[in-house]
């Protein structure tokens, strides 16, 4: 019998947890994993953490050894980027001009950094932080120290980056669009609550200010602020949001804007081509709507679930989101929906570790916790299970609100 060929588009966490997770469900015909980093498939979070920092290796951050994905009998091209998927042909061509006849594709392609679109934007000195190449061009410099360093946006891959780069003994500002930095990231409550603890930190940050230009001739040498300023520069770095890594389809066939669209199964509307990871727009049930996420335990989850729809399995994806970002010693953890119009219930265990959780109807649906992975791992299981709650129950700091777990499993 001929064999099948599934062709996985992107090395990177979903698609490595995809053709590993295929072959632990027993697929046994080829697997082609194509990417076009140059590298084995790595985890990216502590690019902007330890790795930035220099205490650990980009090596470190490889998810598989090659022997290993050689072990599983996984086809590895790891330099060739995916041009084209022509669906009426069922293949894919590789910039190479290679044709891999495809049964079944997995789109998992990530996210390409943003960038600022303004005046000497190009200039030397101006990175963004999505890539280990990146993470190794960006930390080689800020290693060396006393670097005028400024970071631009709103959300926590910049603030880690702002610390890393502080703890480097670097001069750092942190500037950021919004007047209330971290908000859409972790809701008004814990980013208000963040925001004062950065008082300590050895960066500066400035709200409610743009960049509208940069200066400099070869080099950056400034930042250009619509208030008029301009802060002296040697490196920016800029971190404000990525969008899907899809400019290979072919938009008459695919609609990319906000990603792919797919089914519960993450299945696109052309049948045999899933999406999984940062490129997937789904309806997430715990949100209720559509959503795209940026979230490594998403790309790792939806990777290991889309082997399955792939092989035939016909259940829906669901996974209360989860985001945690380390920074400055402290540890926030964001689950489900954060929505401001729901009911807030604040758990202020110490000054330092609080969480508050979002409540709507008797129950959870969102939870953002500040050093208490505890609260935090909690709400997950209650919305997973949807077990109804009291505020008064949630407030209570003296309970384990996992015995609020038991007593429905009981
Ligand atoms: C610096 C950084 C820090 C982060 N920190 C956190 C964190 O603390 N917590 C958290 O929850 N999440 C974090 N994330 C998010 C998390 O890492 C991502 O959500 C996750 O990596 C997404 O996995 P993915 O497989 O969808 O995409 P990726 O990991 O980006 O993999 C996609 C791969 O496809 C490749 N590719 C793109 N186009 C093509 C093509 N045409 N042909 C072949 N290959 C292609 C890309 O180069 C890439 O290698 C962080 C992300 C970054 C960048």
């Amino acid at each position: 019998m001929n064999k099948r060929s599934y062709v996985i588009v992107g090395a990177g966490m979903a698609g490595a947890r995809a053709a590993e997770s295929l072959r632990a469900r027993g697929f046994d015909d080829r697997i082609f994993l194509v990417g076009d980093e140059g590298r084995l498939p790595y985890e990216r979070p502590p690019l902007s953490k330890e790795c930035l920092q220099g205490s650990r290796s980009l090596f470190s951050t490889t998810l598989r050894e090659w022997d290993s994905w050689m072990e599983l009998a996984v086809h590895l091209v790891l330099d060739d980027p995916v041009t084209a998927v022509d669906t009426a042909a069922g293949s894919v061509r590789l910039n190479s001009g290679i044709d891999i006849v495809a049964d079944k594709v997995l789109l998992a392609t990530g996210g390409v950094c943003r960038t600022l679109e303004v005046p000497g934007a190009n200039l030397a000195g101006i990175h963004s932080l999505r890539t280990a190449d990146d993470c190794d061009v960006v930390g080689d410099r800020l290693r060396r120290g006393r670097a005028k360093v400024v970071v631009v946006g709103g959300g926590l891959l910049a603030v880690e980056a702002a610390s890393a780069a502080a703890a480097l003994g670097n001069d750092v500002v942190w500037l950021c669009r919004s007047r209330h930095p971290l908000t859409g990231a972790v809701g008004g409550h814990a980013a208000a609550h963040l925001r004062s603890r950065y008082r300590e930190a050895d960066f500066d940050l400035i709200a409610g200010v743009s960049v509208v230009g940069f200066e400099g001739t070869d080099r950056v040498r400034g930042a250009i602020l619509d208030d008029g300023r301009t802060l002296p520069a040697d490196v920016v770095l800029t971190a404000i949001g990525q969008r899907p890594a899809l400019d290979f389809l072919d938009p008459t066939q695919f609609d990319t804007r906000h990603g792919l669209s797919v089914d519960a199964r993450l299945e696109t509307e052309v049948p045999g081509i899933f999406a999984a990871g940062d490129v997937a727009n789904f309806v997430d049930p715990f949100v209720g709507g559509r959503v795209r996420y940026g979230m490594w335990l998403n790309a790792q989850n939806q990777g290991q679930f889309v082997a399955g729809a792939m092989m035939g399995d016909t259940a829906a994806y669901r996974q209360v989101p989860w985001y945690w970002s380390d920074h400055l010693g402290l540890n926030v953890q964001m689950a489900g929906h954060i929505d401001e119009t729901a009911t807030i219930v604040t758990r202020e265990h110490t000054e330092d570790s609080v969480s508050w959780f979002y409540v709507r109807n008797g129950r959870v649906i969102g939870a953002v916790g500040v050093n208490m992975p505890r609260d935090v791992r909690a709400a997950m299981m209650l919305m997973d299970r949807g077990v109804d709650v009291t505020d008064a129950e949630i407030a209570d700091t003296g309970a384990d609100l996992r015995a609020l777990v038991k007593k429905v499993a009981a």
